[in-house]
């Protein structure tokens, strides 16, 4: 399949040709390396771990089996990725489940309540649908009464989803009168899904940009697991696709400092061998945190800069655990209604490369985890057991007639009790900094991925873009980068830089008198 890069932003002869470093890779570094190799550019992509792909890589332990850094979950209001799966040639790697959201049921621990799209229904009908046939969570008085409020976002679309972002779920519930158990029931596990935090630290935004995106389309919902670990299923095709068109992917390549001349342009790359970079053209594709540490002395007054003191990431944990036998298996993600845990999955059960027939490995996104992202306590800074005693807790009470949180537990590795699965082995990744923070008012400080250096471009999935942190975000974040790049090498003007905050503008001003 042709690239679904703009057929008009390719290099028309070899004195366009451009060479661009970019630093990461992650989804975004690589999608942005292979749209510029699309447009017949040279990039090299610098990537300092000795794996590819940032939050979606993964690495094998001492007995063989995958750790992932998260639970990633494809959807099909993915437009960028699922035209980047069509042009990898790889579309048959994505296993597609039934189409319906699974809720762990709050008071009837082992039981699962659905929402189910019905097939050749088109959206947003499907949806409504599949609310109004669900009976468990919501009554039909709560039904109505959640609807008005979301209207304007179908009638009014990005201009209404915009004008919410100073509000967090919580506010916006009270504030159009939604009944407070939507919260309960829906919101709570639908902010730890989207972004690893509480309904009253979340921006509505979030929450309303992701409804107007898999409501507009009638498989938008639909989910797929990668068939297999993200860097061999997914990173080392866009490895080969990039080398194919002569760019190159280097790992265990860290990047050290971007040194600048007296103008404030970029002189080279250091690399943290010593080895200096130099490039016609260069992409950061790093998180926002580390961006920030990265940013050279003499750029750092300059308000495009500042607005990324307003950015940070999310703590999130991510844990593996096998037991000795198969749990009630589910072949979905599973929203978990637990204080304590996000969404999860048996992957046993649901991915190819980890079927099990005998055993479950529950893969679950511990969320939230620090005061920043909602409740008391500061999860990322406990011991492995620690965090495994209170998922298994928290499992025992989901599940009891499966899982029993044996209080010999993990000393022992007793049997479980009255025939309850054994847990035989568990791997706990903690991720300080993940996706950027949405917390209320975040998005207008999110950068364009052009910035005011020369030959300088952003990308990441906390750019300024229509999706969210995400694994299509990344991935649009990357093509939006390359856009800039490709469209400056044919001697274009640059699509201007977003509009930057009055308040950015006054703390970047402070900054320079002081
Ligand atoms: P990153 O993946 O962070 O990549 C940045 C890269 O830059 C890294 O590889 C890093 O090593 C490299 N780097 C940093 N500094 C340097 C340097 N100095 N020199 C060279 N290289 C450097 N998204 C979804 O869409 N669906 C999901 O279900 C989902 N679940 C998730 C679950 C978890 C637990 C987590 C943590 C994330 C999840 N996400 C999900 C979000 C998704 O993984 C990210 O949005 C996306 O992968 C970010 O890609 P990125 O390329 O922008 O950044």
């Amino acid at each position: 399949m042709s690239s679904s890069f703009t057929s008009s932003l390719k290099v028309q002869n070899e004195s366009q040709k451009k060479k661009v470093a970019i630093i990461g890779g992650g989804l975004s570094g690589l999608a942005c390396a292979k749209y510029l190799s699309d447009a017949g550019h040279e990039p090299i992509v610098y990537e300092a771990r000795d794996v590819l792909g940032g939050k979606v890589s993964a690495w094998q332990d001492e007995d063989g089996d995958w750790i992932e850094t998260g639970l990633h979950i494809f959807f099909g209001a993915y437009p960028n990725m699922m035209n980047m799966f069509a042009e990898l040639n790889i579309h048959d790697r994505l296993q597609w489940k039934i189409h319906q959201m699974i809720f762990a049921m709050q008071e009837l621990p082992g039981e699962f309540t659905t929402f189910d799209f019905i097939p050749g229904i088109p959206a947003p009908f499907n949806f409504g649908l599949a609310i109004l046939m669900n009976q468990k969570m919501l009554t039909l008085a709560e039904k109505i009464q959640t609807a008005p409020p979301l209207l304007p976002m179908l009638i009014e679309g990005q201009s209404f989803i915009d004008a919410q972002d100073e509000l967090s779920v919580t506010d916006f519930m009270r504030k159009y009168g939604m009944p407070e158990r939507i919260n309960e029931e829906v919101f709570i596990a639908m902010a730890k899904a989207l972004d690893f935090i509480d309904p009253d630290k979340l921006s509505m935004t979030v929450v309303l940009t992701a409804m107007n995106r898999f409501l507009n389309e009638s498989n938008g919902l639909q989910m797929a697991f990668l068939d297999g670990n993200q860097p061999d299923r997914l990173c080392e095709p866009m490895k080969q696709h990039i080398e194919a068109r002569g760019g190159k992917v280097i790992t265990n390549a860290p990047i050290e400092k971007i040194v600048t001349k007296e103008d404030g342009t970029i002189d080279h790359l250091l690399m943290r061998s010593g080895e200096k970079i130099t490039a016609d053209e260069y992409i950061s594709a790093m998180p926002v945190d580390i961006v920030k540490r990265m940013t050279p002395k003499n750029w750092q007054n300059m308000p495009y800069f500042r607005q990324f003191d307003e950015l940070e990431g999310i703590p999130v944990i991510n844990l593996h655990m096998w037991f000795d036998k198969k749990l009630k298996a589910v072949d979905h993600l599973c929203f978990s209604r637990s204080p304590l845990l996000s969404v999860y999955a048996d992957m046993s059960v649901t991915c190819k490369e980890y079927e099990d027939p005998d055993k479950s490995m529950l893969e679950l996104v511990f969320a939230p985890c620090s005061p920043i992202a909602g409740g008391n306590t500061n999860w990322i800074a406990k011991s492995d057991e620690e965090i495994i005693d209170a998922t298994m807790g928290e499992l025992a009470r989901l599940f009891p007639t499966e899982i029993a949180n044996d209080e010999k537990w993990p000393a022992t590795k007793s049997q479980g009790p009255n025939g309850t699965a054994k847990l035989i082995k568990y791997s706990v990744v903690k991720v300080p900094r993940s996706v950027y923070a949405a917390i209320p008012g975040r998005n207008k400080y999110r950068p364009s991925q052009t910035t005011p250096i020369p030959h300088f471009t952003m990308a990441g999935d906390w750019t300024s873009q229509k999706f969210l942190g995400s694994m299509e975000g990344a991935v649009l974040g990357g093509k939006l980068a390359a856009e800039v790049v490709a469209n400056r090498a044919l001697g274009n003007a640059d699509k201007p830089i977003k509009e930057i905050q009055q308040d950015i503008m006054e703390k970047a001003a402070a900054h320079v008198a002081a």
